[in-house]
């Protein structure tokens, strides 16, 4: 901003205040405050530096609000989560100290909305608060964001005048300073240690400016939290969303940063990539709402934008899940300064002013959505009223999930849907469809009629045509696809609609202690977690390589490929630790486990046959590093050690040539798109020695191109057509594939697919074709002739897609290979085809 205006704005709020408060908000005048209460400490009095002289850690940005709480009638603290880094994740209620009195009364009538909305008349409304929420810095490194937070918490807290009065009288605030406490934690940490306190320097291309890999954005487990709000399978958004539901906000504010070149922007965004069960009339109050930003940035000579980029149609992100619950929810993205000051080729650009704008942001927020109470709480209560003729327009009414195959999937899917306040039934009679028998106790249902309708549908639906071909995000997240669980939609769910359905505990013993040996049939989501415990106590395991029968109870029982074995006798376990470690698996992984009395089967292989072959325990690293995706390596971590108990070692790609790779028996190349000569070889030599690779996503492609298995590529004919140059963008954004799901054939006589079904949804983010490995391999897993099972593909590649190889394997020298052309643990919630990557880690060695 100009000099005279800011030295302008100092002055005018210096006049007749009692104290101006911190030096930010003196800058952005805050108008209609009058002064600030000096009983409510500054940041500048907690932390002992002003807010933008210096990147706020998290366990500071907690210690502020705590004081502010403590000091303040108008401030209550309070915890939602704990991050895998043991962060603990707050947020502050702000209200009048009389709103506060009442604060349960006011939570039960904006229930009421949702849930009871028939009974919500017009004067009701206008004299309901409204209830904000306003969400800071979900990308670790976008920082401006939580100082922002303090700074408006300071403002609300100590704030005098008609616009604090106003805000406190008419609304419940609640602010949620820092989203994402690990990612913060790493980028602060980064940006403090590398800057002089005495010289500091404006310079690009120092470190202070140039995170390492992977960077601040994500969580611990390298997770991007502003994907997660839908698939809610993180500690982070899973407190948020409890938080959220409780209060069921009418405004959510998700202030993010970009790139430093850049300005700011705030939405309505690009109408055409609005999601099609938004509600039409929210976009309208989006902009009306985003008159007051406009408004407060022409005073301060900020320039921003807002009908452009950043789309409104995944309902993962934080700014664009509210709008599927009723409320409107903004997204802000302020040029990054990346640490304290940078050059840019507009002049320099320091943190203190990106803290400023988001902070004016915050305080224009609150103006507009006081401003405009009655309309955003109309507009939740009418989306909510709606929701009977929105089921009535879905051409299905329920749908019917299969829970017997795979129950811990399907517990898992049901738990996702509580999260969502999406209400979860059993199924009171069967029910045929398209050849299948869905049974009361082996089945759930989702009525599409209920208060989140739209949800609903949004979840389950499978959208194949699209108003616009771009996507800022992926296109499609069918629930019960990425869960891998049968299901159907029925037109009528008459006398289908049960009880609330709760999860069975599917852990059982067949058969009690065995004398001779166990079965554990593979398949079940957490077997792979049993037989790494079996392994790590040094028990042996086998694996079947044919299916048998064998005598169970007194009946003949079939098991298939993958079941385990595990002698009761053995070298280094004593038989009351096999059992003890069998009650482990029916009682920590709900695993079934049968105990068998012989080892002679009426029919297939005898336990002792060569077709069940030995297990070896992995030892598993993934390349985190430089040239690998941080979201595939995360998702590939999170699975193996968070969900499956079994440690990794992360190895920097860069430094392979000098490992010894011989520890290991297993390398995930997650997302890798490039490797250096010298460790590519150190690599090939280990594969050749012995050891498996597994390359997922893109780094399948990277794997054929280093030639570690013979795979070759469908590459596109350039298509030369002249276009306008206009319209480029649009034509080479439409031929991505973003992500979409696609069904795979899956050869399931494979040790690749044990225990999968013949048909499996992927879910896939590139666009590369693979041939296929055979003669040379095996293509374990290929696209069916008409593979787009859900979201967006270009005609011309849906066509290349079909029959192309998904799922490859092959050998070089003594080791194995195996190439995922898509991307097993997507999000954390790819529960489907989370064991397609588990097969390759334990059985990768024996094929
Ligand atoms: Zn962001």
């Amino acid at each position: 901003m100009p000099r005279f205006l800011l030295l302008l704005l100092l002055v005018v709020t210096a006049t007749g205040a009692q104290a101006q408060g911190p030096a930010l908000i003196a800058e952005y005048g805050a108008p209609g405050t009058t002064g600030y209460n000096s009983v409510i400490p500054t940041p500048e009095a907690v932390l002992g530096y002003r807010i933008g002289e210096r990147h706020t850690t998290p366990a500071e940005a907690v210690r502020y609000v705590q004081a502010v709480a403590e000091a303040s009638d108008r401030v209550v603290m309070a915890e939602h989560g704990t991050t895998f880094g043991g962060r603990p994740l707050v947020h502050a209620f702000v209200a009048s100290p009389a709103q506060h009195a009442r604060l349960g009364a006011i939570r039960q009538q904006n229930l009421r909305l949702s849930e009871a909305p028939e009974t919500v008349t017009d004067a009701e409304l206008a004299a309901m608060p409204v209830v904000v929420y306003l969400g800071y810095s979900v990308h670790g490194n976008e920082a401006s964001g939580t100082e922002a937070a303090l700074l408006t918490l300071y403002h609300l807290a100590a704030g005098e005048g008609p616009a604090v009065e106003r805000v406190l009288d008419e609304a419940v605030v609640l602010i949620d300073p820092l989203l994402n406490p690990d990612g913060r934690d790493r980028f602060a940490d980064w940006a403090n240690r590398w800057r002089s306190p005495t010289a500091p320097t404006a310079d690009p291309q120092t470190l202070e400016h140039s995170e390492p890999w992977p960077g601040g954005r994500t969580n611990h487990y390298l997770f991007d939290l502003n994907r997660d709000w839908l698939p809610a399978q993180l500690p982070e958004s899973q407190g948020r969303l409890e938080l959220f539901h409780r209060w069921r906000p009418q405004f959510l504010a998700d202030f993010h940063e970009m790139g430093s070149e850049s300005t700011f922007f705030f939405q309505p965004g690009i109408p055409s990539r609005t999601n099609p069960f938004t509600p039409p009339s929210n976009q309208p109050l989006t902009g009306t709402i985003a008159t007051y930003h406009a408004r407060a940035f022409d005073q301060i000579g900020q320039f921003y934008y807002s009908e452009e980029s950043f789309d409104d149609y995944y309902y993962g992100k934080g700014s664009t899940y509210p709008d599927v619950n009723g409320a409107v929810g903004v997204l802000f993205e302020q040029a990054s300064s990346r640490a304290l000051e940078r050059e840019t080729r507009s002049g320099q650009l320091t943190y203190a002013t990106t803290v400023r704008n988001q902070f004016a942001a915050s305080l224009s927020s609150l103006e507009g959505v006081v401003a405009e109470r009655e309309a955003l709480l109309r507009l939740q209560r009418d989306m909510y009223r709606e929701a009977p003729a929105i089921a009535r327009a879905s051409e299905v009414a329920a749908y019917v999930v299969a829970t017997d195959r795979y129950p811990q999937r399907a517990a898992e899917l049901a738990a996702t849907l509580h999260r969502h306040r999406i209400a979860v039934h059993g199924l009171a009679q069967s029910v045929e469809q398209e050849g299948r028998r869905y049974e009361p106790d082996a089945a759930f249902v989702v009525p599409v009629d209920q208060a989140q309708a739209r949800l609903v549908r949004a979840l389950f639906e499978r959208t194949t045509t699209f108003q616009d071909s771009l996507f800022y995000d992926v296109s499609a997240w069918t629930l019960p696809l990425a869960f891998g669980l049968e299901h159907t939609g029925v037109t009528r769910a008459d006398g289908l609609v049960g009880d609330d359905w709760t999860p069975p505990n599917p852990g059982r013993r067949v058969g009690g202690e065995a004398a001779y040996a166990y079965l554990i049939p593979w398949g079940a989501y957490h077997t792979p977690r049993a037989l790494y415990r079996l392994q790590d106590a040094d028990a042996i395991v086998r694996v079947a390589f044919e299916p048998f029968e064998a005598a169970v109870g007194g009946a003949r029982r079939r098991f298939g490929r993958g079941t385990l074995v595990v002698p009761v006798e053995q070298a280094e376990v004593s038989a009351s630790e096999v059992h003890r470690l069998m009650d482990d698996a029916v009682a920590d992984d709900g695993l079934e486990v049968i105990a068998l009395s012989g080892g002679l089967t009426p029919e297939g292989p005898d336990l002792g046959s060569p077709s069940l072959r030995l297990l070896t325990k992995p030892t598993v690293a993934i390349l985190a590093g430089s040239g690998a995706s941080a979201y595939r390596v995360g998702e590939a971590w999170h699975l193996l050690s968070e969900r499956m108990h079994v440690p990794v070692s992360l190895i920097d790609p860069a430094r392979l040539k000098g490992l010894d790779l011989r520890r290991y028996t297993t390398i995930v190349a997650a997302g890798l798109s490039r490797l250096d000569e010298p460790d590519t070889e150190a690599l090939k030599t280990w594969v050749q020695g012995g050891g498996t690779l597994i390359a997922t996503g893109a780094g399948a492609g990277w794997a054929a191109k280093a030639e570690f298995l013979a795979a070759t590529r469908d590459e596109p004919t350039p298509d030369s057509t002249r276009r306008p140059y206009a319209t480029l963008n649009e034509t080479r954004g439409a031929q991505q594939i973003g992500g979409a799901i696609f069904e795979v054939a899956l050869d399931t006589t494979h040790p690749l697919a044990f225990g999968h079904p013949e048909r499996i949804a992927v879910f896939k983010t590139n666009e590369q074709f693979f041939e296929g490995v055979t003669p040379g391999g095996h293509d374990v897993g290929i696209y069916t002739e008409a593979p787009r099972l859900s979201g967006y593909i270009s005609e011309p590649n849906l066509a290349r897609l079909s029959g192309k190889a998904a799922l490859m394997a092959g050998r070089l020298g003594r080791g194995r290979v195996v190439l995922m052309d898509f991307d097993p643990s997507f999000r954390a919630f790819w529960y489907g085809t989370d064991g397609l990557l588990l097969n390759a880690v334990f059985f990768g060695g024996l094929f």
